[in-house]
């Protein structure tokens, strides 16, 4: 992408995009300077097979002093006030003692060549502050490929010391499953309408949320209390969640300091709930064991493909199938019962 990233968070420059060292990489990032963290964000979105080696080498350097953040998944459709609330709740997060950084995955970008958090304007006062980073979307590659990137950019951002990553998504599908898959917290972001539009929310994305947030409250307060009506009416048709906690459906404002405090309230109760619970724990190891599982589905599926580019047969059982001649699942059963 070429799109100028450099007003995001002022210390995100390209003067620093050359080659480093994963060495000096390791030892800024574990100081908690911004610059080296940001060329070593980069370096891990690197897909340059010289590269990989070194990638592996950062993130196994820094494992250890991963992990300790509080990660939070952050949804709602387009226009909702995602942005303006991410500034918000930051910069209470920041106010407690906390640092924040903010990062992104929205499969649109790679469509629009935009990333959500490639406008300049948005998070003004947040990407100033020295307890903040912000981060866009990684810009390259697939759905699978751009959620490891942010998984990996997060555990970067937890070794350089920041405690709580707030993580950006489009309410469209999609990336929920990924970013649902690395945080331990899941906040939807909706706007007061009718329950049964439920605001072009999927359903599966609202099953995922731990907290709902309907925002903008100070524009129609009573039209506010009949969404929450209805969505908590909504959710007794759901099944409890794996955390045994009962979603919350929170109102309020993101342009109102006080709903912003509550909601970071209910956020950090949350938060010390399921690590009382051991919830927390468990998420994590699952989490894990996904990240793993998904990895390696990903590359056998590559090399499969690597290895049949040029196979005469597939094409020719893919020629079969579509002309009915044969049946789908006995073509790929072939495949199978062929390759070595
Ligand atoms: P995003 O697309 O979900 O990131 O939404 P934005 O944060 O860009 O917000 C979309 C618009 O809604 C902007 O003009 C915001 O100023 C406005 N907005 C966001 N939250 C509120 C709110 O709580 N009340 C009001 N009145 N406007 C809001």
């Amino acid at each position: 992408m070429s799109s100028d990233t450099s007003g995001i968070n002022p210390r995100f420059s390209k003067k620093t995009l050359h080659r480093p060292d994963p060495d000096t990489l390791i030892k800024g990032i574990l100081k908690g300077d911004i610059t080296v963290l940001s060329r070593g964000i980069t370096f891990i979105e690197s897909s340059k097979e010289e590269d990989q080696a070194g990638k592996h080498r950062i993130i196994q350097a820094l494992l250890p002093y991963t992990g300790q953040s509080l990660r939070i998944g952050i949804t709602g459709i387009p226009g909702a006030g995602k942005s303006t609330l991410i500034e918000a709740l930051g910069l209470e997060l920041i106010s407690q003692g906390h640092k924040v950084a903010v990062l992104a995955v929205d499969p649109s970008s790679q469509l629009s060549k935009g990333s959500i958090l490639g406008d300049k304007t948005r998070m003004e006062q947040l990407s100033r502050h020295p307890n903040a980073y912000i981060r866009p979307t990684p810009s390259a590659g697939t759905m699978g490929g751009v959620a490891r990137h942010t998984r990996e950019a997060m555990l970067l951002c937890e070794a350089a010391g920041f405690d709580i990553i707030l993580i950006e998504t489009v309410g469209v599908g999609q990336s929920e499953t990924a970013v649902h898959s690395m945080t331990d917290l899941f906040l939807l972001l909706a706007i007061p309408g009718t329950g049964d539009e439920l605001q072009g929310i999927k359903r599966g994305i609202m099953e995922m949320a731990d907290i709902i947030f309907i925002n903008k409250a100070d524009i129609n307060p009573e039209k506010v209390r009949q969404t929450q009506k209805q969505l908590e009416n909504a959710l007794h048709f759901f099944p409890l969640h794996a955390s045994e906690q009962p979603v919350q459906v929170l109102t309020g404002s993101a342009i109102q300091k006080p709903t912003v405090a509550e909601l970071c309230q209910s956020i950090l109760k949350y938060a010390q709930a399921i690590r009382n619970s051991g919830y927390f724990e468990s998420q994590r190891k699952e989490q894990s064991v996904w990240w793993f599982k998904e990895t390696l589905d990903q590359e056998i599926l590559k090399r499969f493909y690597q290895q049949n580019k040029n196979n005469q047969m597939v094409d020719h059982l893919r020629q079969q199938v579509s002309e009915g001649k044969l049946d789908p699942f006995q073509a790929a059963d072939q495949v199978m019962k062929a390759w070595k």
